[in-house]
């Protein structure tokens, strides 16, 4: 099957990413409605272990409280299947990347996130170089090098795998960021989603 981006990892930087995707949706933007979205995620976020008190605006909460609102806001907006495998291989075949996952299974997108956090990378296929995080204060920890998020032709990664710190804010934000430079890719361009109070 194939969808217009796929995304890897469902935690903080995954889940803003997917979010911020799904929710160009329903404005009456010819080139969002009909978009595909498929997110993998093993459910090892970091979060899980989390209890933020110092996320802006938010009241103080636990990770993985945290994790489940966010799911509840994309699967409002609609437009994407969740997948719990772990995404073992990519290839590149033109100009999409086939994505495989442990149990065989097989997608391809035009787009894909990088969003596996920071502990590991065990993706196969994309010879993109994983390089020491210098950004974690806690040795063993990797990082992908990239230019403004973006690592090869389509290819994108966020979160704590990109090298930001290790902080909610700052992953989600990074998430934020590619979806808002893909969806103005897919419109030709720039575009911010805005959202206003109701009248009345
Ligand atoms: C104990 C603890 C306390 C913390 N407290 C705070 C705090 O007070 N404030 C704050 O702002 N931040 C806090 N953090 C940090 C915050 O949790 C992280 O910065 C944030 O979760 C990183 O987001 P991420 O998207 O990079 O990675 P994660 O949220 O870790 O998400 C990565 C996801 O990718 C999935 N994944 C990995 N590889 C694959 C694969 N091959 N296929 C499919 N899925 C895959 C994993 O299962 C995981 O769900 C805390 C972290 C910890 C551990």
């Amino acid at each position: 099957m194939k969808y217009d981006v796929i995304i890897v990892g469902g935690g903080a930087s995954g889940l803003a990413c997917a979010l911020t995707l799904v929710s160009a949706r329903g404005r009456g933007w010819q080139w969002a409605e009909d978009r595909k979205y498929l997110l993998f995620d093993t459910d090892s976020s970091d979060l899980k272990r989390a209890y933020l008190k110092n996320v802006p605006g938010l009241d103080p909460m636990e990770g993985k409280e945290l994790l489940q609102k966010i799911r509840s806001q994309i699967e409002a907006w609609g437009g994407i299947d969740f997948l719990q495998e772990e995404v073992v291989r990519v290839k590149r075949i033109d100009s999409l990347y086939q994505v495989e996952s442990s149990s065989g299974k097989v997608f391809s997108a035009d787009y894909l996130v990088l969003a596996c956090g920071f502990h590991r990378f065990s993706v196969e296929g994309l010879g993109v170089e994983v390089v020491e995080n210098t950004k974690s204060p806690k040795p063993g920890r990797v990082m992908i090098r990239h230019r403004d998020y973006e690592v090869a032709d389509g290819l994108f990664v966020v979160g704590t795998l990109a090298g930001l710190s290790s902080h909610f804010t700052s992953c989600a934000g990074s998430g934020v960021e590619v979806a808002i430079e893909i969806l103005s890719r897919f419109a030709g361009k720039r575009i911010v989603i805005h959202d206003v109070p109701e009248e009345g």
